[in-house]
């Protein structure tokens, strides 16, 4: 089966996503504001951000992802309580990715953690388009597909969710174990109180 890699920056995080073929996931652009705070937050968006504000996101089911050396840097903050739980590699501030809740089965890569893989857009296929366009720090270009939210971007979403649930896609799982986060959580009331 393609396996992409996945890495931090530093190298001490490492696993891989199981991707049989692209169309097993969605690989979006996301233009909400909570996505754009958390890689401010981590001091990566330069990295991740597009001149939009807007980052990639790979959407699969959780159990297709392992991370096999360097479990121990993972960490986790959620933008108030009932924010999803966002992930990253403490090692040195990489994001990992957003995930619903320990019985969801999926998980929203962020680009970073497998943009050192070459062979991604073979993997993964093409961005498909994005969402929270409104939240946008500028107008986006009308011309470009990808940077806008086709009709059924959200259907398609909703039924993979769907699929993934009753085909029990959300075990095993990478970060989670008996409903609570594998790391510590940290709950932060509104982005700006990030240290
Ligand atoms: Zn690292
Ligand atoms: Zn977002």
């Amino acid at each position: 089966m393609p396996e992409m890699k996945l890495s931090c920056d530093c190298g001490a995080l490492k696993g891989k996503a199981n991707i049989a073929k692209p169309s097993i996931g969605n690989r979006l652009l996301c233009y909400c504001k909570d996505c754009r705070t958390f890689a401010e937050q981590l001091g990566k968006g330069n990295q991740v951000l597009d001149q939009w504000g807007g980052s990639e996101v790979y959407q699969l089911p959780i159990n297709s992802v392992e991370f096999e050396e360097g479990k121990d840097n993972i960490s986790c903050l959620r933008f108030g309580e009932k924010g999803l739980y966002r992930w990253y590699a403490k090692c040195c501030d990489t994001p990992i990715g957003n995930t619903l809740g320990a019985n969801m089965p999926f998980i929203g890569l962020i680009s970073c953690i497998y943009c050192q893989d070459t062979s991604k857009d073979a993997v993964l296929g093409e961005v498909l388009g994005a969402v929270h366009v409104n939240s946008a720090t500028s107008p986006l270009p009308m011309d470009d597909k990808q940077k806008q939210t086709p009709f059924w971007l959200f259907p398609r979403i909703i039924a993979k969710l769907l699929m993934w649930k009753l085909t029990g896609k959300a075990n095993p799982n990478p970060l989670f174990t008996n409903g609570k986060p594998n790391c510590q959580l940290t709950i932060v009331s509104s982005p700006t109180e990030l240290p």
